[in-house]
């Protein structure tokens, strides 16, 4: 197979794994609290986004707790209608980080979250965690494909992560009364996060699709550890009022 052909593949599936662990692990289990999960598949999550993402969790979770508390005011680490579509959607990791290494922040909105020995010992460590990743890439498939999948995930990784901020508050449907959107092909991509107008309408709730056709993959694989005891679901979805359209 042609090497720009087998790095895209490759770039592929550790993204979505990548983007995965976000929506379950940082967004559904730590932001929201919206499920638990067992000791095995916790401590699998936390590798996945050490050598694949180099997010420090609490940090993740106090620039998304933040967001909820001011979406789409002054306030807002990453919101289109203060800073713009085209800022949000290419510059995300700019406010992201900006919003991260604020320690007011992390102590207002992260503070159940204090540091264990394991985040001490290693997920405290972006470039580590990350550095092992491209190691392991470097064994298996050697320097050029390595190199090619590590940008390719790179840029992956931070446009459809900046997608779920930027195109989720800004085009799209709109069933319930808030400003993030609905987008089906979105959700699709990013297991199930392009459903974020349902999100912010009921954050706590595990499962982001509320219909039939609405696709959430973070959810069915929630529903897998749940089948295997790695899940413990705390509220699958919202008692459903009807949808308001605002226009
Ligand atoms: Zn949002
Ligand atoms: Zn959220």
């Amino acid at each position: 197979m042609h090497p720009f052909i087998e790095s895209a593949v490759i770039a592929i599936i550790i993204t979505q794994v990548a983007i995965m662990a976000t929506t379950i692990y940082l967004h559904r289990v730590l932001s929201h609290r919206a499920l638990k999960l067992g000791k095995v598949s916790t401590f699998i999550f936390r590798v996945v986004l050490w050598m694949t993402t180099g997010i420090i969790p609490r940090q993740w979770v106090a620039v998304h707790r933040k967001h909820h508390a001011y979406t789409d005011v002054v306030g807002d680490p990453h919101s289109p209608v203060v800073e713009g579509y085209l800022f949000v959607q290419f510059a995300n990791v700019y406010l992201y980080r900006k919003a991260a290494k604020n320690k007011e922040n992390l102590r207002k909105y992260a503070k159940d979250l204090p540091p264990d020995a394991w985040d001490r010992a290693l997920f405290d460590r972006p470039l580590l965690g990350l550095g092992i990743g491209i190691l392991v890439l470097f064994i298996l498939f050697g320097p050029l494909v390595a190199l090619l999948v590590s940008v390719i995930h790179m840029v992956g990784y931070l446009l459809l992560s900046a997608a779920v901020n930027a195109i989720g508050h800004t085009f799209g449907d709109r069933p319930y009364k808030n400003l993030a959107t609905n987008n089906n092909w979105l959700a699709i991509i990013t297991c199930g996060e392009g459903l974020h107008n349902n999100h912010h309408a009921f954050p706590t709730a595990a499962r982001l699709s509320l219909k039939r056709a609405q696709i959430d993959t973070g959810w069915w694989t929630i529903k897998f550890l749940e089948n295997i005891g790695q899940a413990t679901v705390r509220l699958p979805r919202p008692k459903m009022p009807s949808p308001v359209t605002i226009s």
